[in-house]
């Protein structure tokens, strides 16, 4: 079975940003699609290992998780957290879609020709719709989205989860910095920790 990508399994605050950064994003003529929501637990320990253990432990904690195998060359880091808000429905990825439909995964394109590199417009768009956009992680996630209404993991971990969104909330006071610039190569690098999915 591949990891989840269905919206369903979010919880419904997430879902209801996930709603509001679509609508802002068609208003800018920006598609995507989700390639990861919910994780479970032995999910992302297998996520974890992948690029830091031997093939053969990483596919048999895949195999307990319920993931397909991979292979050695697949074998990549593609997540730097042991513990992820995907497992408690908190958060999801996206891959923008080119002019042809296709998922791409490129910084620079500007695929609405507007000026601004979509990952980045949609990262804004998502922080408008009231998620945190992991684009402006230490560690660069720049298809992730995620929203714990402010609860710590201790919190999450005891099963609190955030309450039900208030349409009114925008993005936080005080601005966030911008990205840092980075050349593709980074980007492209850094991509990968968004892209556990075989395509
Ligand atoms: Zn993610």
């Amino acid at each position: 079975m591949p990891l989840s990508r269905d919206p369903q399994r979010l919880e419904p605050s997430v879902r209801a940003r996930l709603q509001a950064l679509r609508r802002l994003a068609s208003q800018r003529g920006l598609s995507f699609i989700l390639t990861s929501t919910l994780r479970t637990a032995p999910e992302q320990e297998a996520l974890y290992a992948q690029g830091r253990r031997p093939l053969q432990e990483v596919n048999a904690l895949r195999a307990r998780a319920g993931l397909e195998p991979i292979t050695e060359a697949e074998n990549r880091i593609v997540t730097w957290t042991k513990v992820s808000m995907h497992q408690f429905g908190l958060a999801f990825d996206v891959a923008l879609l080119d002019e042809g439909g296709r998922p791409h995964w490129e910084l620079a394109k500007d695929t609405n020709g507007n000026g601004r590199p979509d990952y980045l417009e949609l990262g804004e768009l998502g922080e408008a719709a009231g998620l945190q956009w992991g684009g402006r992680f230490s560690s660069p996630d720049y298809c992730h989205f995620q929203y714990t209404g402010g609860l710590s993991l201790q919190e999450l971990l005891q099963g609190r989860r955030p309450g039900e969104p208030s349409p009114a909330e925008g993005p936080p006071q005080g601005a966030a910095p911008e990205p840092r610039a980075r050349t593709i190569t980074h980007f492209i690098r850094r991509f990968l920790a968004c892209f556990p999915l075989r395509p």
